[in-house]
């Protein structure tokens, strides 16, 4: 809830799926109005915006390529069409081209540089504008552990992921005395579409290098998000909060 009583307004990049589905519905549970933002998957999204307004929230779907500035730009203007306001901004979007960094094409590396990091950028550029007005924001980058540790046939997506603490801690001291807080979340291996896929080798290979000895849910990591999202983390900005059940520590 913002100062003046109106719920606040936060937009999920890629919230059609995963996590960043996860994280729309935990903010939408806790109060907030939701974007949610997709680039193919519209009746995901859809079925998202359902969810949420049957348990008596409100949610507005966009399509918009958010490695793309024109589209950034539209989505934030529909939010303030529809909302007035724009309070939280999750950063989420991701895709992987996993392969070795010997092999790797320019398109593997542009796509996910694109897709990973300059989206985030366009996000938090449109977005800071109106957060400086209302002198209030969260910016949450959802970077990975693969940025703090690298990860194998990832150099691509690691550098997009080290890429996004960068910009988190810049965007941290740049909108500090606006009101705005900054920070990243790094996960570790958590179970969706992305992880799915593994071979059972691959499976035991991650958990015998997690002190938990389990993947994570996107539910672990909304809770993460929701937290840097909520009044309770107003002294905090320019962290990387890693959940990953003590992968990288
Ligand atoms: P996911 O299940 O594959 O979902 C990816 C989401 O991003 C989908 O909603 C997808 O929407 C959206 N998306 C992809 N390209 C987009 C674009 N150009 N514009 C707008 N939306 C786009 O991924 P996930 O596992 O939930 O991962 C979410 C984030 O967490 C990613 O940034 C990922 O790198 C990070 N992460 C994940 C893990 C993990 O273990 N899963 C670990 C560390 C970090 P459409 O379906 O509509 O295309």
């Amino acid at each position: 809830m913002a100062h003046d009583g109106t719920p606040r307004v936060a937009i999920v990049t890629g919230s059609s799926r995963g996590i960043g589905r996860a994280i729309a519905l935990e903010l939408a549970h806790r109060g907030s109005r939701v974007v949610i933002n997709y680039r193919a998957g519209k009746d995901a999204a859809e079925a998202v915006r359902r969810e949420i307004e049957l348990s008596g929230g409100e949610a507005l779907v966009v399509r918009a390529d958010v490695s793309v500035e024109a589209d950034v730009r539209t989505m934030m203007e529909k939010t303030i069409e529809q909302f007035s306001r724009l309070d939280i901004l999750v950063n989420n979007a991701g895709v992987l081209q996993d392969n070795f960094v010997s092999f790797m094409s320019e398109e593997q590396w542009d796509l996910v540089l694109d897709v990973n990091l300059k989206s985030a950028f366009f996000c938090t550029k449109h977005a800071s504008k109106q957060m400086a007005k209302q002198r209030w924001g969260r910016i949450i980058n959802i970077s990975s552990d693969a940025g703090l540790m690298g990860d194998m046939l990832r150099t691509n997506y690691s550098a997009a992921k080290a890429g996004l603490i960068g910009l988190t801690k810049s965007t941290a001291r740049e909108l500090a005395a606006r009101g705005i807080t900054a920070n990243a979340i790094a996960p570790g291996y958590i179970e969706t579409d992305m992880t799915s896929e593994w071979a059972d080798q691959k499976r035991k290979q991650m958990l015998e290098r997690i002190p938990m000895q389990r993947l994570g849910s996107p539910q672990e990591v909304a809770r993460a998000a929701a937290y840097l999202a909520s009044e309770q983390a107003s002294y905090v900005t320019g962290q990387v909060l890693s959940v990953d059940g003590g992968l990288h520590m």
